[in-house]
């Protein structure tokens, strides 16, 4: 199951810890290296058989027909091989497959249905303050927007070009681009104005611009829909900087902060039509 989620090494361990899998019918299920077995991989729990096996890319199933397993079992165990078959043996004995699929679970969760929000938080646990992920993820907007949001919070990926693009000043850092920007600071003016939100303070009076700042408008807006209406407009507001930044950057064209608010609204009136939940608090 795993190898069709992530090929990461760092990732692949997170969702190890966080998932563990539901035996069905064993199709998809790695043997050795799915954690099937009380939320954890034989390979994990058994290296040194592990180790002295062949044939590791076995399904549960394959492996469990006929005891197949056994078979690639190398010659000449050690002692702790053979104490480990001896374990293994034992528990496959009372592995009962059945007509149903497998299913990946995950252990925080209540439902233990996967959802990408947890995905995400279970990936950066401890790399980024928690604060920034429940304000991104509770918001119901297209999945590009979310991650987009994600990666202008923790400043990843933004390249520093020596000016930024949208005013000409040095140099192009996120914390500019989405914080300091006096064209950025245009375009909240304008997108603010629009869907009549205030502005309490300007992006550029935080030390962290980026997040610190909607943490503050969340702080005093008062309503759980004007808390959306804030994230919403903050987001949509990320992405069309960034798209207007590139439109300058690779194909020398340039829109107003004006126009850019026009068609950052069009976006969002999208949003609606398609039917997303984070755009029913706008009209
Ligand atoms: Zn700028």
């Amino acid at each position: 199951l795993y190898k069709h989620l992530c090929k990461d090494k760092l990732t692949l361990a997170l969702f190890k810890a966080a998932t563990h899998v539901n035996l069905g019918d064993g199709a998809r299920c790695s043997f050795w290296y799915d954690p099937w077995l009380e939320g954890q991989s034989l390979a994990d729990r058994f290296p040194a058989l592990h180790k002295h096996s062949t044939s590791r890319n076995r399904s549960v199933q394959q492996a469990v027909v006929d005891s197949n397993w056994i078979c690639s079992i190398k010659r000449q165990p050690t002692h702790e091989v053979l104490l480990q078959f001896i374990q293994v043996w034992n528990i496959l004995r009372n592995v009962q497959l059945n007509d149903s699929p497998d299913q990946l679970r995950w252990k925080f969760e209540s439902s233990g249905s996967y959802s990408a929000a947890f995905a995400y938080q279970i990936q950066f646990h401890g790399r980024v303050s928690s604060p920034a992920a429940r304000l991104i993820w509770r918001i119901g907007i297209p999945n590009k927007i979310h991650i987009f949001a994600w990666i202008v919070v923790q400043k990843r990926c933004i390249p520093h070009n020596p000016i930024c693009q949208l005013c000409r000043t040095p140099p192009e850092t996120a914390a500019h681009i989405f914080g300091h920007c006096s064209f950025s600071l245009q375009f909240w003016i304008a997108l603010f104005h629009r869907y009549n939100l205030t502005i309490n303070a300007r992006p550029s009076s935080f030390k962290d611009g980026i997040i610190d700042w909607w943490i503050n408008e969340d702080l005093v807006c008062i309503s759980t829909a004007g808390k959306i209406r804030l994230g919403v407009i903050i987001m949509l507001g990320w992405w069309h900087t960034w798209l207007e930044r590139n439109l300058r950057g690779f194909q020398n064209k340039q829109r107003s902060a004006t126009q850019l608010c026009s068609i950052a609204a069009e976006e969002l009136q999208a949003w609606k039509f398609a039917g997303c939940k984070g755009a029913i608090f706008f009209t």
